[in-house]
């Protein structure tokens, strides 16, 4: 059962205005529920509430007693998986398949983070010998959380769970677009016997709720994965109260290959690479970047692949579901349209499928001859559509996938590896993928160059972005 109410200080509340916002289905673009519209006052409740949390009971538990906590929702999680990813399908349009594949990346999130929990630990530092001196790792406080829609409760998770393993307490403002999961998750947050106050879940729009929480003093850090745009409004808003900002704001990934490459793992990598989750993610393959003895043959193979992919509602699992929203349908069209102004060669797809009549959907798209500083090789466009272009030298490999402003992963596809390492070295991402895209998962930590930001979430990494350094120095 969901409630559609805020979570605040362990209770289900309205929003003090009393408004509400629809969430709709994108494959059916029907409404499927409503939410409090959160405003300022319903973010101050939630932080007072996570203030008030940070010197009760959470505050007294062992570390291996957080722990435990953040074990027990991982079960929790683990049980009600199918109803959850029913109700991200729902709100998100991914396939269903995928909305599982994404709780249990949830369930690894929980249980990496939780067993960390008891095992954070400061240093004792080599002062002269009449001193002592150690740090002890102290939780930032209450931290503030503004999350995307693409992975709803996956990127929630992404870094609530350090966040509480670390000993802070938590405000989450999903998205907009898709509020749900968040607030079922707080409901099992609490089944499980989180304290009250711990996690609150304040549902609204960015410039309302989202800002405020970027605004309140007694926020002491905020993690936020989005648009570089509304990155920059965050950074900006943090400045006033000094808060610790963790940004990631998404990519434009670049993937080369290279003639002695595998090619068809090579290409297996781009099918999941940019058409998993309809190409919403910030580390997706959107731009190709092959060697010329190889493109002709690479292209054909990839259009072959991509002619026979399915697209449908997520709850009938095709390969691609809807765009999760209006905008985005409007964004992606755009470019579509912007590319075949640029001159782009469209191989495959462009428009929208002709089966629908309701829907939020995009074909696959493949350009290719696209000029690597034309606007759909310079821009996120954040759908199924992939640029390709090609190259000659390795010089030109890596002036082409670093020429973005962007900074946040490529890949190289090649079996000399000694020129994998040597480009690993010259590529400006956060991650650098040999043979294999998205390599990783919850141990391995990600994040951004340039503008696609700074901090890094995941990993032991994660967890350091919640805690407060103490040195304690004593004259003996
Ligand atoms: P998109 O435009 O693709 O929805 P955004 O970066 O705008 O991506 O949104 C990501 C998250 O940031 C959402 O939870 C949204 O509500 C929030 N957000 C948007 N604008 C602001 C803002 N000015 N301050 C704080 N949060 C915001
Ligand atoms: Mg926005």
């Amino acid at each position: 059962m969901i409630r559609n109410q805020n979570f605040v200080d362990g209770k289900w509340a309205a929003s003090r205005s009393g408004k509400r916002f629809e969430t709709v289905n994108p494959a059916t673009e029907e409404v499927i529920a409503d939410v409090p519209r959160g405003d300022a006052s319903d973010i101050d409740a939630a932080v007072r509430a996570a203030d008030a949390a940070m010197k009760g009971e959470w505050s007294k538990l062992a570390p291996a007693e957080r722990g435990r906590l953040i074990f027990k929702l991982a079960r929790a999680i683990e049980a009600h998986s199918e109803e959850l990813a029913r109700l991200e399908t729902a709100d998100n349009g991914k396939p269903l398949r995928d909305a599982l594949g994404d709780m249990e990346g949830v369930v690894s999130t929980l249980e990496f983070n939780a067993g960390a929990a008891d095992k954070l630990q400061g240093d004792t530092i080599a002062l002269p010998k009449q001193y002592v001196d150690f740090t002890w790792l102290e939780p930032l406080g209450v931290t503030g959380h503004i999350i995307p829609w693409n992975f709803p409760l996956g990127m929630a998770t992404r870094s609530i769970a350090p966040a509480l393993t670390a000993g802070c307490t938590v405000v989450l403002k999903p998205a907009e677009q898709t509020p749900l999961t968040a607030l079922r998750f707080a409901e099992l947050a609490q089944e499980v016997g989180l304290p009250d106050g711990v996690l609150n879940v304040v549902t609204g729009f960015g410039p309302e709720s989202g800002a405020a929480l970027v605004e309140h003093p007694l926020v002491r850090g905020i993690t936020f994965t989005g648009s570089v745009e509304t990155g920059k409004l965050i950074m900006r808003a943090a400045a006033a109260t000094i808060k610790p900002v963790v940004l990631e704001l998404g990519g434009k990934n670049a993937l080369i290959v290279f003639p002695d490459a595998d090619l068809n793992k090579a290409l297996d990598d781009v099918m999941e690479g940019i058409f998993h989750n309809c190409g919403q993610v910030c580390s997706a393959i959107s731009r190709l970047v092959l060697h010329r003895d190889i493109h002709d043959e690479f292209v054909e193979c990839l259009r072959a692949r991509v002619s026979k992919l399915t697209v449908g509602p997520g709850m009938s699992n095709p390969d691609i579901g809807p765009l999760v929203s209006e905008e985005q349908y409007t964004r992606v069209h755009n470019y579509l349209a912007l590319g075949k102004e640029n001159g782009a060669r469209v191989v495959l797809g462009g428009g929208r499928p002709k089966e629908f009549e309701k829907g939020y959907f995009v074909e696959p798209t493949i350009f290719d001859r696209v000029s690597p500083d034309a606007r759909i090789a310079q821009e996120e466009i954040f759908g199924p559509v992939v640029a390709a272009m090609t190259f000659e030298t390795e010089d030109e490999a890596v002036a082409i996938a670093n020429g973005v402003p962007y900074g946040l992963s490529s890949g190289v596809h090649t079996q000399n590896i000694t020129r994998a390492l040597r480009l690993a070295r010259r590529l400006q991402t956060g991650s650098v993928w040999i043979n294999e895209w998205y390599i990783g998962g919850v141990q391995a930590p990600t994040g951004g160059y340039k503008e696609s930001g700074f901090g890094r979430e995941r990993g032991l990494a994660g967890i350091m972005n919640y805690v407060q350094v103490k040195n304690v120095g004593i004259r003996i």
